[in-house]
């Protein structure tokens, strides 16, 4: 640290990402990117924009947002796109959090949030999870904070049921209720379907799972449309270019190109079930997972254990150091190939502690 750094940063922890090795020696199966590349017609739409890159991006977006409208079904007003959805995430805790209204999380969910709530000062209660990993959402009725709830959760995969979003949203009308989508388009119901009835819910989506662009850096919101004015104030007050022109029109050629999505989660899901169903036949506990990832632990090997003999064989997963969950290994949903490969690397290393 310089001494020049702000005191106001001094004690920031920041995210830890997921490993990233830069060559191909290892089957990624630690960040949940989706193991499909993008479609063909999706690239297409992508590599006719590269001929106007001297000009700036649209600073509002307006082809990505109307073609979101479109697929989620609800006007242009209540859409903000921002680089990633880590960004809206960001731009939530700033826009919505204060010292009135301070935030509330899992103990166990993504671990950018604590962080985001440091990075602004915002004081932030954890709530710890049941037993089983699920949200007991009685610790949410009434509680009178900004609420993040990830939704199918990570790194758990656990699923709560939108009657129960709809629950807390309703027992909290003077907070936002932030539900964070990343893997709902692997088994759950999306809240976009409550905010006819509930207007403090406020739906966080990301291109970087189900549509196969984590590179290409887009997330975005879905709300009213004065929460969603906010959002936008925050993003014209930073960085109004946060969507680079590439970015919005390969997001775009992805949206027009939906059946291709649908088929990648589809087979994303089958994959899971064939993984869950061979580490329960293996002697491992995993969770009812309805995102692009398992999260189990093994009778026999201790967390840490498997994630570092697997590394050793090229195989990364990710496992959390924290104390409730450092038994498991979160594990992304790749091809069947991949999957048959993690299997039978679990195999020679559970035969090996013989
Ligand atoms: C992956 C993930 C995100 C971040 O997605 P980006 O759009 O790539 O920034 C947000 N929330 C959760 C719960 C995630 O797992």
């Amino acid at each position: 640290m310089s001494r020049f750094f702000s005191k106001r940063y001094e004690m920031l922890t920041p995210y830890t990402p997921g490993e990233q090795p830069q060559n191909q020696e290892y089957i990624k199966l630690n960040t949940n990117e989706s193991p499909f590349p993008p479609s063909e017609k999706a690239m297409a739409f992508g590599r006719e924009e590269l001929r106007t890159l001297n000009l700036y991006s649209d600073p509002e977006c307006k082809r990505l947002i109307a073609e979101l409208a479109k697929t989620y079904g609800v006007s242009e007003d209540m859409i903000t796109v921002n680089n990633g959805s880590d960004e809206t995430l960001n731009f939530s805790f700033m826009a919505f959090c204060d010292d009135e209204h301070p935030a509330a999380f899992a103990d166990i969910t993504y671990g950018f949030y604590p962080v985001f709530a440091q990075l602004n000062g915002i004081p932030y209660t954890e709530i710890p999870l049941k037993e089983d990993f699920s949200i007991d959402p009685e610790d949410y009725i009434g509680i009178g904070k900004t609420i993040f709830i990830a939704n199918p959760n990570s790194p758990t995969g656990v699923y709560l049921p939108l009657e129960q979003i709809e629950r807390i949203a309703a027992s909290n009308p003077d907070n936002v209720v932030i539900v964070d989508e990343a893997y709902v388009d692997f088994g759950g119901e999306s809240a976009v379907s409550l905010l006819d009835r509930c207007s403090n819910i406020l739906v966080i989506r990301t291109f970087s799972k189900s549509r196969s662009m984590a590179g290409g850096r887009l997330g975005f919101g879905i709300g009213s449309k004065e929460l969603i004015a906010d959002l936008n104030t925050i993003r014209f007050s930073t960085n109004p270019y946060n969507v680079n022109s590439l970015t919005e029109s390969f997001g775009l050629g992805i949206l027009k190109d939906p059946q291709y999505m649908k088929d990648c989660c589809e087979t994303i899901i089958a994959n899971r079930e064939f993984t869950l169903e061979e580490l329960r036949k293996r002697g491992f506990a995993a969770t009812d997972s309805k995102a692009n990832f398992v999260f189990a632990k093994s009778d026999r090997l201790d967390g840490e254990k498997l994630y570092l003999a697997l590394k050793e064989k090229g195989i990364l997963v990710r496992h959390f150091t924290k104390e409730k969950i450092r038994d498991y290994n979160r594990i992304s949903i790749g091809t069947r190939a991949q999957m048959e490969s993690l299997l039978k690397a679990i195999d020679e290393i559970l035969e090996g502690q013989k």
